[in-house]
Parts: structure tokens; C-alpha cells; sequence
């Protein structure tokens, strides 16, 4: 459906009606436009150069007749009988019978020198004086011709002219044979010749068109030319022209208001004879001269006007007919977008191209009625998985509420939980920065925990507890687990113990850590009571129990004489706990040494082999009670050891009596050098039970022993490694284990060379 409205455009009729209609007006215009310019222009050259023909014509036949007139006199006057005359009626019938050939002789005469005329044609004018006659008085001097005048003399005694009697003269001077005058002799020639020429040489359609022959002699005056003008004075571009001598045609306007075309020449050009100028003018109105090509623009209008309606009308049906198939397609679209549907696109059949457009249009619609249908069906799909999913999603939301009223409970909870506890528990970020904290952390911090939240341990802690705290933390973001104890800063003199646990994503990422914090203050000074306690039992009881061991042992060697079998027996066991005893307060006592400082360590620089070998050598005893042979090579040099003597002994000696005492009967306990860039590595292999791999963390603490039936035999306090540990570090070493439970055991420190 057409939910727009459509801007208003010409229409397909209009168009083509327009179209044709403009390129016939401009056919049209275009052909005037040529006509005007191309036949006017023609018409106009064709007319000039008839006319100037016209003129050469007349000028051509005045300039004859009167070269003849010159010619006739000039022959009467060598004639002898006309030289020599004496019998007038003689010479007159010469002339009469020259006049016979010429009727436009009006006059041949003979006058004497004195001016009567001696002869002349039917004897006119004969004996009357013409002495004052132009002709004669310029005769007397030479050839003469005489221009244009009306008759004076002759004008009674010649026959009536319908035209007044107008003439030329030609005169001559004749001599006698002996060359004395004779007179002059004279032709008066009728102007009608000069009309009847003109007339002549117009023919009749010429005149019909308006042709007109003008003779101007050169004062200006019009000696010949239509009877208006006759005799008149006329000034033109034509005479002007023909008087410079030229001759050719040209467009004026004459004073009668009128355009003309006019052709000009000249006449009297012969160089022999001086004839008279006369200006030859042919002319014909301008507007006739053009009629022709005048008509054939009209006509040319007309029939373009005709061919135009014709066209227009042509083109009218023809975009009718060109139209009437697209306007039944569009009102077929039109009402199938009005709603329509079941209008089908009809198949027009009147020319190819729409035959063509309604068959693509049809299918078209077909098409897109498949593509609604499809399109519907699919939105209908839609809908129901749409419908579908938002179900889910409003279970999933309810879930998630449910879930996060869970969590929120949850976190209450744990922060209830947490904030019951007597410990600090805190979770830092990667970035070092507090994101939970339990009500505890107050006690230790002095800050509400919502004021901790977001700051970072160096914020809450302070710079100089915080530089302390730095490696731990470093560590526990690169994901160990780690232990310290501290003691608060300035006035604060509690201790604490801080565990640091990492937090690790999905991924096995570090994203944080977290901290709990005890205050340990309480339970030191129990420990350092206990501690107290214990060494001064120990000390209490070291005395008594180095004499009662010394005495057991006498007695037991028999130094006081025979004992019987069950009471060494008896004594025996108790040397044998007695020993244990000592070895425990010993070990206590040195524990105690350790930690409130007084061990001394006398480090000095020794030769290591030998020291070794010596507590090999000390251990061999104890070794062969447990049926282990001690190995111990070393070819490499001798190395110097910053060492103290006893404290070195004491370290192998125990790790010697651990490997001795796990080992089986039978087994090798060997010590091994190794000679390294800064250090030197002393190891003390051997093949025994080795260690279960839960106890590995555990083996340097205090009172740690494997928890096995065989350990309780071995005897031993589960001090000896501690104080190996502490010592060694005490002489800036480091000592560590490799055990494999079942395989034995390699413990081992090393030592920094001198
Ligand atoms: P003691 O030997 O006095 O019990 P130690 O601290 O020296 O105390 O040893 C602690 C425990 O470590 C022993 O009790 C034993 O369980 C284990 N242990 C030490 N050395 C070895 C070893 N070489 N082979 C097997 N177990 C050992």
C-alpha cells in the first residue's frame, strides 16, 4: 500500500506531446531562421545581378546607337557629294535615305558655315539659321554629341510624338575636298529610340515585377524612367556610384520612400568617342524583388504550423497509446497497495517493452507475495522462540534474584562469621587493595573496616610496617603460601602472626590474596613462660643426670664389680633412657641458646676435609651398633670454609646419626663434597626409609618426628634438624632434602666459600 503521497509530476502524454511539439517549432524555426538568412540573402544576389545585367544591356545599346550616330555623321562627311555639294535636294536624298535605315534619325541636315542650313532630311528646316544651335556652334570645333534636349526648332515641323519630341545631337565638321568649310553637318536622333529601348528590354515580366530602366544625364536630370521622374533632378547612391565609373547593383532608398534594389552602370566609356555619361539605372522595389523567397517563409511557416498540429496530434495518440499500458499496471499496483491482494498484474500486450515490464511486474509480485507468506511465517517462528526465550530469561532473572539475595545472605553471613573470629581476615587485590575486611580488623588497624575498603596495604599499614611486608606480599601475589610473624610498629608492641593464602581464578591466575592476621602476643609469652621454665628445668637437670649417667654406665661396664645378669639388664634400660635424657635436655638447652640469642658462633675460616673426616671417624661407632658402613671420598684440594668448628660438628653429626639410625643393617651412609662457583655443598646420602612426602614441610619445625612405629624405636626428640636449620643459617648457609619414602634420603647444606 502506497503510505506516501506522491509529488506531482508531468505526465507521460504531456511529455511526449511537449516534446514533439517543441522539435517541430524548432524544425521550423530553424528552417526560417535558413530561409531568412540563405534564400532572402539568395533571392536578393539573384535579383542584383539581373538587374545590374539590365543596366549593362541598356548601357551597352545606348553606347551602340550612339556610336552609329557618330559612325553615320562621321561617313556623310567624307562623302564627296556631301563635301563637295551644291545641289541641296542631292544631299537631302542622302539623308533621307540614311534616315530610311534609322527611322530614330528625327533629323539629319547640312548647315553652312554661316549657320543656314543647306540641306537636311525631307528638306526641313532648309534654309533657316541654326547658328545658335548648340550643335552647331560645338560642331564647328570637332565631333559633337549633344545631350538630351527638347526639340526647339523642330518641335512644329516634325510629325506629333506622343511623347514630346526629345533629342540627341551628333555633329561634325565637314570640309571640302580642298579642305576650306563646308559647314557642319548634324543628326538630331529621336529619344524615343532610348524608349523604345528600354521598353524592349524589359520583358514583360519584368515590367509586371516592377522593373523600371532610369537614365540620368549628368546634371542629375532623369532623361529616361518611369513619367514621375522624367525630367526631374534625383540624387542616389546608384548614380553616384555609376558616375565613379563602377557598375554593379546595389539596395537604396529612392525618395519615394520606397527600397529598391538597383543595378547601375555607365554609359560613353569608348575612349575614340567622348559620348555622353548617362547613368543607367535599374531598378525594382525591394519587397518585390523579393516576393519569392517571402512566399516560401510563409508557406514554409504554414506547412511547418500544419506539420506540427499534425505531430502534436500524432503524438498525443502515440503517448496515449504508450501510456495506456502503464497506467493499467500502475492501477493494478496501486490497488494491490491499497490492499488488494488478490489483484493480479495484468499482461499488456501492446507494444514489446510493456509486454516485457508487465510480465517482470507480475512476476515480481508473485515473488513478493512468496516473500511476505515466508517472511510471515518466519515472524509468526519469531514470535514463539521471542516469547520463549523472554520466559527464560525471567526464570533466569528470578534465579539470579534468588541467587543473589542468596549470596547477599550468604556474605552476611560470612561476614557475621568473620567478624566473630578473633583474627584479622582481609582480601587484597592484585593492586594491593583492601576488598573485604572483618569487624576484627579495627582491634589491629584502628580503622573501621568501610574506611579500609578500596585503600591499599601501604595506606592502612604504614611506610615502614609496609616495607617489611613488601617481599611476603610480593611472594603471595606470585601465589606461595606465606607465613611471618611480626612485631607491631612504635608503640605498638604486640606480635603478630600474618598468613598470606593466594587467590587464584579459574585460570590458576593470581587475582589476590588473602590475610589473616593473629595477634600471637599472648601465646609468645606463654611460650617464652614455657621456654623459661623448661630451660631451667633442664638446666636443674643436666647436673644430676650427668652423674647418674656416668654412674649407670660405670656400673654397667662392671667398674663396681659383678652384677647379676637381670639387674644389668634393669640397668641397661635405664642407661639407655638416661642417655636419651641427656640428648633431649641438650638439645632443649640449645634450642632455648638459639632463640634468646646466646649461642655464640665462633666463625673462622677452615680447612673442611679434615673436619669431616674427623666426624666421620667420631660417627663410626654409632654406625657399626646399626650395622651401616660410612663412606666418605674426596680427592679435589682441601677448601676453606668460614665455619664455627663445634657447630659444624654438631650439623653433621646429627644428619650423620639421622641417616645412620634410618638406615637398614647393611647399608652405606656416604658424605659427599661438592665444590661449587660460591659455595660448597656437603650431602649425607643414605638408603634407608626416607621420608613420607606429607612430612616434607614439616621436618625443620620442632618436636617434628614421622609418626611411625620405626621413629619411636630410633629414639630422638625431633629438635636435632631445627638446630641444624638455625645454626646453618647462623653461618649464612642454607640447608634443604631430597627423600623419596622407601629409597632414603639425601639431606644436605652449603656453605659460602672464603
Ligand atoms: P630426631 O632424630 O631427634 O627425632 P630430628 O629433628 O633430627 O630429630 O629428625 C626429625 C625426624 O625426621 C626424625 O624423627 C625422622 O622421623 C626424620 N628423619 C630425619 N632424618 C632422616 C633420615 N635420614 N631418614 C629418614 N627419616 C629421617
Amino acid at each position: 500500500m502506497l503510505n506516501f503521497k506522491l509529488p506531482s509530476r508531468p505526465r507521460l502524454t504531456t511529455l511526449l506531446t511537449v516534446s514533439i511539439c517543441s522539435t517541430v517549432a524548432v524544425i521550423v524555426l530553424s528552417l526560417l531562421f535558413l530561409v531568412d538568412h540563405f534564400a532572402v540573402d539568395y533571392a536578393k544576389k539573384e535579383a542584383k545581378q539581373r538587374l545590374q545585367q539590365l543596366s549593362w544591356q541598356m548601357r551597352d545599346s545606348l553606347d551602340l546607337v550612339m556610336q552609329k550616330a557618330v559612325g553615320d555623321v562621321s561617313l556623310l562627311a567624307q562623302l564627296s557629294q556631301v563635301k563637295d555639294a551644291k545641289d541641296p535636294k542631292e544631299v537631302g536624298s542622302i539623308l533621307d535615305n540614311l534616315q530610311k535605315t534609322f527611322p530614330s534619325y528625327a533629323w539629319i541636315g547640312l548647315a553652312n558655315p554661316d549657320g543656314k542650313v543647306f540641306a537636311a532630311t525631307h528638306a526641313v528646316l532648309e534654309g533657316q539659321d541654326v547658328s545658335q544651335r548648340p550643335w552647331f556652334k560645338s560642331g564647328k570645333l570637332g565631333l559633337y554629341a549633344g545631350d538630351y534636349h527638347p526639340a526647339l526648332l523642330l518641335e512644329k515641323k516634325l510629325p506629333y510624338n506622343a511623347d514630346p519630341w526629345r533629342f540627341v545631337d551628333v555633329s561634325i565638321p565637314v570640309l571640302r575636298s580642298d579642305g576650306s568649310s563646308r559647314g557642319i553637318m548634324g543628326v538630331h536622333l529621336s529619344w524615343n529610340w532610348a524608349r523604345d529601348l528600354a521598353k524592349n528590354l524589359l520583358a514583360p515580366t519584368d515590367s509586371q515585377y516592377g522593373v523600371e530602366i532610369i537614365v540620368v544625364r549628368e546634371d542629375n536630370t532623369v532623361i529616361l524612367g518611369p513619367k514621375a521622374l522624367e525630367e526631374k533632378k534625383i540624387t542616389s547612391q546608384s548614380v553616384e556610384l555609376s558616375r565613379s565609373g563602377k557598375t554593379g547593383a546595389t539596395e537604396e532608398t529612392w525618395a519615394d520612400g520606397n527600397s529598391y534594389l538597383t543595378g547601375y552602370s555607365q554609359t560613353g566609356r569608348s575612349k575614340e568617342f567622348p559620348g555622353l555619361k548617362w547613368s543607367i539605372l535599374v531598378r525594382q522595389p525591394k519587397e518585390v524583388a523579393l516576393q519569392a523567397s517571402r512566399q516560401l517563409r510563409h508557406d514554409i511557416l504554414l506547412l511547418g504550423s500544419v506539420l506540427g498540429l499534425l505531430l502534436a496530434g500524432i503524438a498525443a495518440i502515440l503517448a496515449r497509446r504508450l501510456a495506456a499500458p502503464l497506467n493499467e499496471l500502475s492501477a493494478a499496483i496501486e490497488k494491490r497497495g491499497k490492499g488488494a491482494s488478490g489483484q493480479a498484474i495484468p499482461v499488456v500486450t501492446s507494444f514489446h517493452e510493456a509486454h516485457v515490464l508487465s510480465v517482470i511486474l507480475g512476476e515480481m509480485v508473485r515473488n513478493e507475495e512468496q516473500h511476505v507468506l515466508a517472511l510471515r511465517k518466519m515472524n509468526e517462528g519469531l514470535e514463539s522462540t521471542v516469547a520463549e526465550r523472554t520466559r527464560e530469561i525471567e526464570n533466569k532473572a528470578q534465579e539470579l534474584e534468588k541467587a543473589l539475595a542468596q549470596q547477599q545472605s550468604t556474605q552476611l553471613r560470612l561476614q557475621a562469621i568473620t567478624d566473630n573470629l578473633p583474627s584479622v581476615i582481609t582480601y587484597i587485590d592484585a593492586g594491593q587493595r583492601y576488598r573485604f575486611v572483618n569487624a576484627h580488623a579495627t582491634s589491629v588497624f584502628g580503622v573501621m573496616p568501610d574506611q579500609m575498603i578500596g585503600k591499599t596495604l601501604e595506606e592502612i599499614s604504614g611506610e615502614q610496617a609496609y616495607a617489611v611486608m613488601k617481599p611476603h606480599i610480593q611472594a603471595a601475589l606470585q601465589g606461595e603460601n606465606i607465613s611471618f610473624e611480626m612485631t607491631g610498629i612504635g608503640d605498638n608492641q604486640r606480635n603478630y602472626q600474618y598468613n598470606y593464602i593466594p587467590a587464584k581464578d579459574a585460570a590458576g591466575q593470581v587475582e589476590g590474596f588473602y590475610a589473616m592476621t593473629f595477634d600471637i602476643t599472648d601465646r609468645k609469652r606463654v611460650e617464652a613462660m614455657k621456654n623459661e621454665f623448661v630451660s631451667t628445668v633442664s638446666h636443674e637437670l643436666r647436673t644430676p643426670l650427668t652423674s647418674i649417667n656416668g654412674a649407670l654406665k660405670l656400673i654397667v661396664a662392671g667398674v663396681t664389680g659383678e652384677i647379676a645378669p637381670k639387674a644389668k639388664e634393669l640397668l641397661t634400660v635405664a642407661l639407655r633412657n638416661a642417655d636419651r635424657l641427656v640428648r633431649l635436655i641438650n638439645d632443649i638447652l640449645d634450642i632455648e641458646k638459639i632463640e634468646s640469642g646466646n649461642m655464640e658462633f665462633d666463625l673462622k675460616s677452615n680447612p673442611l676435609v679434615p673436619l669431616i673426616k674427623e666426624t666421620v671417624a667420631a660417627s663410626e661407632a654409632f654406625a657399626e651398633q646399626y650395622g651401616v658402613v660410612m663412606k666418605f671420598e674426596y680427592a679435589g684440594e682441601d677448601l676453606n670454609v668460614k665455619l664455627d668448628r663445634d657447630r659444624f660438628v654438631q650439623v653433621l653429626t646429627n644428619l650423620l646419626s639421622n641417616a645412620i639410625k634410618f638406615s637398614n643393617t647393611g647399608e652405606f651412609v656416604e658424605v659427599l663434597v661438592e665444590n661449587k662457583e660460591k659455595t660448597v655443598k656437603v650431602t649425607v646420602a643414605d638408603h634407608g626409609s626416607g621420608i613420607p612426602e606429607d612430612f616434607h614441610d614439616k621436618i625443620f619445625q620442632k618436636f617434628s618426628q614421622v609418626d611411625s612405629s620405626n621413629t619411636k624405636k630410633k629414639g630422638g626428640t625431633g629438635l636435632g634438624l631445627n638446630i641444624c636449620k638455625t645454626i646453618i643459617e647462623h653461618m649464612h648457609g642454607t640447608i634443604g632434602f631430597h627423600s623419596v619414602a622407601g629409597k632414603g634420603s639425601q639431606f644436605f647444606f652449603e656453605l659460602p666459600k672464603e
